[in-house]
């Protein structure tokens, strides 16, 4: 496989390779920030780009937020976006459920495992769900709820999905309540599957982290609706209808960001190495994924 074009100070190496696309697909954490952390010139490569007519949007996994709270985010450090220009994974996952799956009702509501985000994304696509940040599912098991679970009788007879994103109160009520549904035929969806997440210069268990217990219970993987699933290519071509191969994704992360660009048949991918993944990765002797460019920081297209 071809070595990745290190493009960090080569001016005219940075030129060429922006003037093969049109479209730039945009990790978040990792590339533009870390945390509450902006990389130094990230707004002005962002208005750098656009002022060469470059479309840009930003794909992220965090299923916590919606793509109004990104914005809120976008704002809060300076960097100049449109609500419009976010694509979450909370948001692919209810566009999926709304627009492609279009189960009949009533069998036809989900049950979340997950945080506002995803609710709020639900939400905008008009889909009713069970869960989430509900009380009355973030609560210690008691004995009578075994039965009750067990029999059905504190089941919603509507719900046809199961949708497990990153829930910071994973509990075993939640956990034996969702295994129960699928067992019961219900599909089963992720919002991404990411086994870590960035946190404070460290790592935390990310959603497939903290959604393997049921996987494990139930022996079989749900369909992910993040990177790098071609669920989440598809829903974002759906939206903005670009020419894929003057496409280019940009991540920090090899078997997320970058996979999602090759699977996706993209003209090219770039890495930055200012979030998970170490060059050494993707420069090794037969390394799975390898980009077709990488910087050190993503200010440095600035050249
Ligand atoms: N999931 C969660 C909950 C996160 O907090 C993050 C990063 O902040 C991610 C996933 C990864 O997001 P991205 O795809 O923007 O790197
Ligand atoms: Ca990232």
């Amino acid at each position: 496989m071809a070595q990745p074009k290190y493009l960090s100070g080569d001016k005219a190496a940075i030129d060429e390779f922006l003037s093969r696309f049109d479209v730039f697909l945009f990790d978040c954490d990792g590339v533009l920030w870390s945390g509450d952390y902006l990389f130094e010139k990230v707004p002005e490569t962002i208005e750098m780009l656009r002022s060469k007519g470059k479309q840009l949007v930003f794909v992220t996994n965090n299923s916590t937020k919606s793509r109004q709270d990104y914005k809120k985010k976008f704002d809060k450090l300076g960097i100049p976006a449109k609500v419009e220009e976010v694509f979450g994974s909370s948001y692919s996952a209810a566009v999926y459920i709304a627009r492609i799956l279009k189960l009949p009702a009533p069998k036809n509501k989900v049950f979340v495992l997950g945080e506002t985000g995803i609710e709020q994304e639900l939400d905008s696509e008009g889909v009713s769900y069970i869960g989430g940040t509900d009380p009355a599912f973030r609560r210690d098991i008691e004995p009578e709820d075994f039965t009750n679970i067990a029999n059905g009788s504190a089941l919603d007879p509507d719900v046809g999905i199961v949708l497990s994103g990153l829930d910071f109160h994973v509990n075993y009520l939640k956990m034996a309540t969702a295994f129960q549904y699928l067992q019961r035929g219900a599909l089963f969806l992720a919002t991404n599957t990411d086994s870590t997440l960035p946190m404070a210069q460290s790592f935390f268990p990310g959603a497939g982290s903290a959604g393997a217990g049921l996987v494990k219970a139930i022996g079989r993987e749900p369909l992910s609706l993040g990177k790098p699933s071609q669920a989440m290519m598809d829903a974002v071509e759906g939206k903005f209808q670009f020419d894929r191969s003057r496409t280019c994704m940009i991540g920090d992360r090899l078997n997320t960001d970058i996979q999602f660009g090759i699977d996706g048949k993209l003209g090219g991918t770039l890495a930055v190495l200012t979030g998970v993944s170490k060059k050494e990765e993707f420069l090794a002797e037969g390394a799975p994924t390898v980009p077709t460019a990488y910087v050190n920081a993503l200010g440095d297209l600035m050249g």
